[in-house]
């Protein structure tokens, strides 16, 4: 999945670059009938028009090369979907003043739900991958399929109700799960990693339900195409997402697209075997690096550390990541030596990830990137003994700016990109009903 370029999110433009658009119209154009042609035409138009935000009509057919006439034809097709408003007469280089086309930002809402292994998320976005309302329970998701669904459908109405949307401004809605998803079965979750989802079918029961169209992919995945969407990833094409919590999800961005590998696992970072003797992973392996930065072995950690007579503020509590996190912003050792220690493991893993894959950006999200430069710091330190001059040279070791709600918004963006690529299911049918 790509998505347009954003002119004016993105920083200065390459100028030897194309924007994407226009090569996947040059490319295709070739082959297609003239009823194909027609959709490819106004397939352009409509990314150009949400890229450029405001654009006349002249101006588009200038940037494309299509017509005037067509170009006519087609903006008229796309102002009675109402994505397309006319915003009133432009500037003149001479002559009558031309009448600016903006894309409607608010035509329509997108829902994204964030399914985890342990908690529910829903959000509602706008069509600028703007969240008008986020909301998040925790939820044992594995275990309970029936209390999660009723969860789902809740909370929709609750992010509806808090942004005065109805359901009739949706468009689709966007799952993110806690599982690799088969490219051969796009719609159905892992029975091996959430067993007692294998009587449920979640997208059919959503698709029924809202009668919406429902696109669902893993929760990593989404949030790497959030950030190349609308955040640290808006001006480059090759990413890794990395996110940090109970488990360790990875999802890669190469060459503008979703890569998912042929099984649909690629990404899955946290079972990276960095100690071939170290401790058994739920996986079955041994060594991964879920079993050193995951949550449980951070805790385990600190536990050992206090074990062994170190004085902390730790002490005499509960340890959780919470405790952990607010340890490290008072400095206290035990904490710090955690947060190190991952950053290290860390470090190695996203070093042999440079030499693989050499991304622009390497984006970290996740409860324990709140403790900042003492997890970054020595990680970036490890890149340096071990990970390819060239590799590492350009690459950026950034932490998500997008929240708690990157993944749901990653989820919506997936309707988003189905609109914009004219791929939307039940497209013209939904678009004509709305208005
Ligand atoms: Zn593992």
């Amino acid at each position: 999945m790509s998505r347009p370029r954003d002119a004016r999110l993105s920083p200065a433009p390459d100028p030897n670059r194309e924007p994407r658009w226009r090569k996947t119209a040059l490319a295709s154009t070739p082959k297609l009938d003239p009823s194909r042609l027609r959709e490819e035409n106004r397939r352009v138009l409509l990314n150009l028009i949400w890229s450029e935000r405001e654009i006349s009509r002249a101006e588009l057919a200038r940037e494309t090369g299509l017509a005037r006439s067509t170009v006519s034809a087609i903006a008229a097709e796309l102002l009675e979907t109402h994505l397309v408003v006319e915003l009133g007469a432009g500037d003149s280089s001479g002559g009558r003043r031309p009448i600016v086309l903006g894309f409607n930002d608010e035509a329509f809402g997108l829902l994204g739900i964030d399914m985890g292994a342990t908690h529910v998320g829903v959000a509602v976005t706008n069509l600028r991958g703007q969240v008008r309302s986020w909301m998040k329970r925790p939820h044992d998701v594995r275990d309970d399929p029936a209390g999660t669904i009723a969860l789902i459908d809740t909370l929709i109405t609750e992010v509806l109700g808090a942004t005065s949307w109805t359901q009739n401004k949706l468009l689709g809605i966007g799952l993110a799960a806690p599982c690799p998803i088969d490219p051969a079965n796009p719609n159905q979750l892992s029975t091996l990693v959430l067993p007692a989802w294998s009587e449920h079918d979640l997208v059919g029961t959503l698709r029924t339900t809202y009668g919406l169209p429902v696109y669902l992919d893993n929760d990593a995945n989404l949030g790497a195409l959030a950030e190349l969407w609308w955040g640290a990833g808006i001006d480059c094409d090759d990413l890794a997402f990395l996110k940090l919590a109970t488990g360790v999800g990875g999802g890669f961005i190469v060459g503008g697209s979703l890569y998912r590998g042929a099984a649909g696992i690629a990404g899955e970072v946290g079972h990276l075997v960095l100690d071939p003797e170290g401790a058994l992973c739920m996986c079955g392996m041994r060594g991964c690096l879920v079993t050193q930065v995951g949550t449980v072995a951070l805790v385990s950690q600190a536990e050992h550390l206090l074990s062994m007579g170190l004085p902390s503020t730790l002490r005499g509590n509960a340890v959780s990541l919470a405790t952990l996190l607010e340890a490290v912003h008072t400095n206290d050792a035990v904490a710090c030596d955690v947060v190190r220690r991952a950053g290290r493991q860390l470090g190695v893993a996203i070093a042999n990830l440079l030499n693989l894959m050499n991304p622009d950006r390497v984006v970290l999200s996740g409860g324990i990137t709140r403790a900042g430069a003492g997890l970054t710091e020595p990680l970036i330190e490890m890149l340096r003994g071990r990970a390819l001059f060239s590799a590492r040279a350009k690459t950026q070791v950034l932490i998500s700016e997008l929240g708690a709600s990157g993944v749901a918004l990653g989820a919506a963006t997936q309707v988003l990109a189905a609109l914009l690529n004219e791929t939307l299911e039940t497209q013209t049918l939904t678009l004509k009903e709305a208005s």
